[in-house]
């Protein structure tokens, strides 16, 4: 026993060590793709589900390693958010953002790119500035822009944040909450933010053919956004009955790799072109 003993401490360490490497390089990798600003931003179509016309993009963050393989944001976001370089990845997503919506503008439709915004960036007396600046660079109107945030982002700086969001609304940027449904705040909130969007979680979209709790959940939300006039985005949409379900309950706009993955920006682009074309 006492063998076995020094053996899981010994086992641990080891674990412990491979897991702090890991988190070595990725930090590393992070670091060095923010100095050289090359950080790669995805985009992915949104499909209004009426005309089945492209209406916008999201905006998703990618590293790569030196192998060339992608790493996810859900590695390296918690990770910039806790050695404090969430704020300069922010701008450059918002910058790369800004840059792909000002060659949308080329289409002659209005397209919206939207972009996910962490609560740190949010409670940044700077970020307002940020966004100002970026939209005024680029010469892309306000409306073109639309900024996800998450429901605990909203009530972890209550007045704060009710504020920023305000001021962006008032300028006429657009405010999506996203994984709707799976925070812990109350809906209270849905009346003191000026929203514009529902983004319904992706775990009821894919439980939603196979169980009945999940297709509720859904319905319900398409008429909870109907009844607040908000605009309802359904998120990891990926089969054929998906869609048709979504389409039944009149869901606005649908996300998802039946229509595309997120894309770089030049092939997002020349989805955008193709779709509007036919
Ligand atoms: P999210 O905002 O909920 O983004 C949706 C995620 O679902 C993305 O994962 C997207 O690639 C994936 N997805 C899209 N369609 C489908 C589908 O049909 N099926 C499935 N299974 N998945 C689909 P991704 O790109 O790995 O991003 C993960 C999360 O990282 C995002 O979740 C978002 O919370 C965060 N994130 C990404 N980029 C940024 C960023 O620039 N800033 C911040 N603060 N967070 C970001
Ligand atoms: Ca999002
Ligand atoms: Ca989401
Ligand atoms: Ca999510």
């Amino acid at each position: 026993a006492k063998n076995q003993g020094r053996n899981a401490v010994c086992f641990f360490s080891q674990e412990l060590e491979a897991e702090l490497m890991k988190r070595h390089g990725l930090e590393h990798l992070l670091r060095e793709a923010l100095e050289k600003e090359s950080l790669i931003v995805l985009f992915q179509p949104q499909i209004e589900m009426v005309s089945g016309q492209v209406c916008g993009f999201e905006a998703l963050a990618r590293l790569q390693d030196s192998d060339g393989n992608w790493i996810s944001p859900l590695d390296f976001i918690p990770l910039a958010e806790e050695i404090g370089l969430i704020d300069t990845l922010g701008q450059q997503v918002l910058q790369q953002s800004c840059a792909f919506a000002s060659q949308l503008m080329g289409l002659g439709k209005d397209l919206k790119v939207s972009v996910n915004v962490s609560a740190q960036q949010i409670r940044n007396r700077q970020f307002i500035d940020y966004v100002v600046q970026c939209l005024e660079s680029s010469q892309v109107r306000s409306r073109m822009l639309e900024l996800e945030v998450t429901e605990s982002a909203l009530i972890d700086d209550y007045e704060q944040t009710r504020k920023t969001l305000q001021t962006l609304s008032n300028m006429g940027v657009s405010i999506a909450i996203d994984d709707f449904g799976t925070g812990y705040s109350s809906l209270s909130y849905l009346k003191s933010f000026p929203l514009d969007v529902l983004k319904i979680d992706q775990s009821f979209i894919k439980d939603m053919g196979s169980d009945e709790q999940s297709h509720g959940i859904v319905q319900t939300i398409v008429l909870l956004a109907k009844a607040l006039g908000l605009w309802l985005v359904a998120e990891g949409v990926e089969t054929p009955s998906q869609l048709s379900e979504l389409r039944t309950m009149n869901c606005d706009v649908a996300q998802g790799y039946l229509y595309a993955k997120p894309l770089e920006s030049q092939a997002a682009y020349e989805f955008a072109e193709r779709n509007i074309a036919a």
